[in-house]
């Protein structure tokens, strides 16, 4: 039995690792300060004796014995991120000086949950992970962008500078139930929407893409990532179908049934236009790893879990 940390627990994705990582016999020790994570998020986790939940933000040191850590603390919308950007900034980077300081001692794995934001927007496409991106350090993404690249800076440092064991993954666009309902992502805005009968919102003349992985594809590539051996990474993980965000309102209007209208709102400054992985990388060092679930599928299961949502 493994003793895993994994920040940023109590959100999203991390809510969905958990589970799987207590599915797998480990002992997990969820850290969040519930910026955006919610405990509703676990509670059916509660009553398992081997999961541990810590309140703590990743900003101050955090001491324990553990073997692997899964670094995902750190808001991941826009409307979340640009809330406090200097907090976000100093969780990127503090949070990732301070898990590594941890692995160092512990000699523990780490994986960071790295992000397609560090290409920017994008001038070549698809993006592979030898692309150095095209972000700007100024704009109001910088400080997710930037912060999320100093943090890999900091993986590949303290890998060379002494020898911790680290993986990076940069996750594209990922949706799926337990999404934050009200932090403006595409996927889960469209989805209320629908249900509420209210106008769909796209922003800009909605022919930006995106490439939408579901949440359990992104759960299996994070696990598969932590077993490798000598490979560092970074490794892009996402769906390659991509998507012009009206096809998507379209799509999420006729799973729905709704009698939604879409109507167009101002584009945000920095909104990239085009972003879709190359996996070629992932499927050759993840054991053939590649989504399994369509958009489609993904959605119908992330509306029946708005729909039951109270
Ligand atoms: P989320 O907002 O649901 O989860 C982030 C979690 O981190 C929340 O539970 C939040 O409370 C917690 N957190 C934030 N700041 C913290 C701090 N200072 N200390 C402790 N906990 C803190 O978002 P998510 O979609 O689950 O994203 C998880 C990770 O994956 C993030 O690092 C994000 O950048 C990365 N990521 C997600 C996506 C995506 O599409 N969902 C894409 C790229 C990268
Ligand atoms: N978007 C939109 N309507 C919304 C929310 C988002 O048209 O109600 C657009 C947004 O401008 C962007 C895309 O959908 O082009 C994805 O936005 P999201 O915030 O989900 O993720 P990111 O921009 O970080 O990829």
């Amino acid at each position: 039995m493994k003793r895993i940390l994994v920040t940023g627990g109590a959100g999203f994705v991390g809510s969905h690792l958990c589970e799987r990582l207590l599915n797998e016999g480990n002992e997990v020790i969820c850290l969040d300060n519930y910026f955006t994570g919610e405990k509703r998020n676990i509670a059916h986790l509660l009553d398992n004796p081997y999961f541990e939940l810590v309140r703590h933000d990743v900003t101050m040191p955090y001491f324990a014995e553990v073997d692997e850590i899964y670094n995902l603390a750190c808001p991941a919308s826009p409307i979340h991120y640009q809330f406090n950007a200097i907090k976000t900034i100093k969780t990127s980077v503090m949070g990732a000086i301070n898990m590594l300081g941890l692995a160092k001692r512990t000699k523990a794995k780490i994986l960071q949950a790295s992000t397609s934001e560090v290409y920017g927007d994008p001038k070549v496409h698809p993006q592979k992970e030898d692309y150095w991106g095209h972000v700007n350090p100024i704009g109001i993404r910088s400080c997710y962008d930037e912060g999320k690249r100093c943090a890999e800076t900091l993986f590949n440092d303290y890998h060379r500078q002494n020898g911790v064991d680290i993986k990076i993954i940069r996750i594209f666009n990922t949706y799926g139930p337990r999404m934050h309902p009200n932090d403006g992502r595409v996927v889960s805005n469209f989805i209320i929407q629908a249900l509420n009968g209210e106008d769909i919102t796209v922003y800009g003349d909605g022919s930006q893409t995106r490439s939408f992985q579901y949440v359990d594809d992104l759960v299996e590539a994070m696990v598969r990532m932590m077993a490798t051996e000598n490979f560092t990474g970074p490794v892009n993980t996402g769906n390659p179908n991509e998507f012009t965000i009206l096809e998507l309102a379209q799509k999420v209007i006729k799973l729905t049934g709704s009698t939604s209208k879409i109507i167009y709102k101002p584009l945000p400054s920095d909104d990239p236009t085009q972003r879709q992985p190359d996996i070629t990388l992932a499927k050759e060092k993840l054991g053939g790893w590649e989504p399994k679930i369509q958009l489609e599928e993904g959605l119908i299961k992330t509306i029946e879990y708005f729909k039951n949502f109270k």
